[in-house]
């Protein structure tokens, strides 16, 4: 398995994480099989969504945000459980096609974490699996 760390500036961002996954397949040799890309955070998460337009990810965090309002009454004294909230809906996991030794993702897709209670150093495990 490989991990590395990645460094939040805001409470709420979304870090594009694709060339680092990237490099990860292309050191790996493996020329088809699967990658599994996991954070072992409860207030974070993975997903895949476009990488050309910066509005698409300010757009999705606005959108959580309406969701997951941070002034309800919640009962979790840490005071975060829009973060908690946010991170089960998207989800901490993602799975991704290798082929010809390369992650095959969309000409629009990215690869990004997503903070949900910021600043904070976070891990991501990457763990590739050969045909
Ligand atoms: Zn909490």
């Amino acid at each position: 398995m490989k991990q590395f760390t990645v460094q939040s500036k805001k409470r709420n961002q979304m870090i594009n994480i694709t060339s680092l996954i990237s490099d990860i397949v292309k050191d790996s040799t493996i020329d088809s099989g699967i990658a599994v890309i996991f954070t072992p955070h409860t207030t974070a998460a993975i997903t895949i969504n476009e990488n050309a337009d910066p509005d698409v990810k300010n757009d999705m965090l606005k959108g959580l945000k309406i969701i997951t309002p941070n002034r309800l009454s919640y009962g979790h004294m840490e005071g975060n459980s829009d973060a908690h909230i946010k991170s089960s809906l998207i989800g901490v996991d993602q799975t991704i096609i290798i082929e010809n030794n390369e992650p095959q993702l969309g000409t629009w897709q990215g690869i990004y974490f997503c903070e949900f209670d910021g600043p904070r150093t976070r891990t991501v495990y990457v763990k590739l699996i050969k045909e």
